[in-house]
């Protein structure tokens, strides 16, 4: 990974500020979990998008469930990998001048240790009941599926599904965080669901200096101040790297 002299200074200057990292499915594809818009997104012939709905699950439940139990399977076979490590690397050096908003549901940046995580899109290792309990529960083991509270009512993934509205909290603390951020890292997201995609642009509105790290240009790319085209795992080590020399100086 090459940077230009203005860039390096200009990165070096942000990373005395707060630091805040925006990740989605492309930096867990080198620990083999598929994104969706890739070529292997697909699941039997159905696209993510049209089981990732409440429709898909009030129509199909069972199918629903049986393509959240698939992905639960890879997930559970997936290990974190050096971009999910870099990142964890990066909190202990600077602390709660880190925070970490991730669209991904699979958990493996908690697996890597990282705590100040926000999960806007949930987490695939919760259900919740769609009955009058309303109860989130961590279950990694699943009954008979589809599985059903104790109310009777059918359970669903604890997942903000397309067309649904994310927890305000978290909504709130993640734009401020965006809003304070001196650097924003944008990892392996394609950046066209808001309004997690918003947050980098809030971000540079403020001041952030923006770094992308994804091997194919996105809808942020012509905006943001540095875009590397290469895998998480690849551009993160050095990244980090000359972020924590910064922060040390
Ligand atoms: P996306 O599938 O739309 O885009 C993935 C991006 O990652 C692409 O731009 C791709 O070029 C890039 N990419 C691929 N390999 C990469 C790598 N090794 N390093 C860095 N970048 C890489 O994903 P999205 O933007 O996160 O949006 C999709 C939605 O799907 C999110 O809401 C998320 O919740 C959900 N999702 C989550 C997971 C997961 O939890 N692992 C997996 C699939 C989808």
């Amino acid at each position: 990974m090459a940077l230009s002299a203005e860039h390096e200074h200009q990165l070096r200057q942000a990373s005395h500020g707060s630091i805040v990292a925006l990740t989605g499915a492309g930096i867990s594809a080198e620990s083999k979990v598929p994104t969706f818009r890739g070529a292997d997104g697909l699941w039997r012939r159905y696209r993510a998008e049209d089981l990732a709905t409440p429709y898909a699950f009030a129509a199909d439940p069972l199918t629903v469930w049986e393509w959240y139990d698939w992905r639960r399977g890879i997930i559970a076979a997936a290990l974190p990998n050096a971009g999910h490590h870099c990142l964890r690397r990066l909190e202990l050096a600077v602390g709660d001048q880190f925070q970490l908003i991730t669209q991904n549901v699979d958990g493996l940046h908690q697996r890597a240790g990282t705590e100040r995580v926000l999960e806007l899109h949930g987490n695939i290792w919760r259900t919740r009941c769609t009955g009058e309990h309303h109860r989130v529960e961590l279950m990694e083991q699943l009954p008979e599926l589809p599985p059903c509270c104790e109310c009777g009512a059918l359970l669903r993934p604890d997942i903000v599904w397309f067309g649904e509205s994310l927890d305000p909290g978290l909504l709130d603390r993640a734009f401020a965080a965006a809003t304070g951020a001196a650097l924003f890292l944008v990892i392996g997201t394609s950046a066209v669901v808001t309004p997690a995609a918003d947050l980098p642009r809030l971000a540079l509105a403020q001041g952030a200096f923006i770094a992308e790290i994804n091997p194919e240009p996105t809808i942020l790319t012509p905006i943001v101040h540095l875009s590397l085209r290469a895998t998480a795992g690849e551009a993160l080590p050095e990244l980090v790297d000359i972020i924590l020399d910064a922060c040390t100086q």
